[in-house]
């Protein structure tokens, strides 16, 4: 199942909790920008679109920083 995330950066505080429960390695920090918190955010990467939509990311986030979109079953 194809999926997608997004990070609300004015919520990340660069904790990078998110990156290594990734099984898929999708999620990293931007290092090329701060947020308002003065922090690099983490940011989706996915050029394949290999994002299955899991949550584990989302779940693990302490900030409930990251949204999950999952692609529906069309029948
Ligand atoms: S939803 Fe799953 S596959 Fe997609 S970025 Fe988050 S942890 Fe990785
Ligand atoms: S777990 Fe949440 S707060 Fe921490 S880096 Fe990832 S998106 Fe940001």
């Amino acid at each position: 199942m194809h999926g997608t995330v997004t990070v609300d950066e004015t919520l990340c505080k660069g904790c990078a909790l998110c990156i290594p429960v990734c099984p898929k390695g999708l999620m990293r920090v931007a290092d090329d920008r701060f947020n308002a918190r003065g922090v690099h955010p983490a940011e989706l990467i996915d050029p394949a679109n290999a994002c299955t939509g899991c949550q584990l990311c989302a779940t693990m986030c302490p900030e409930a920083a990251i949204t999950v979109y999952r692609a529906a079953k069309v029948a």
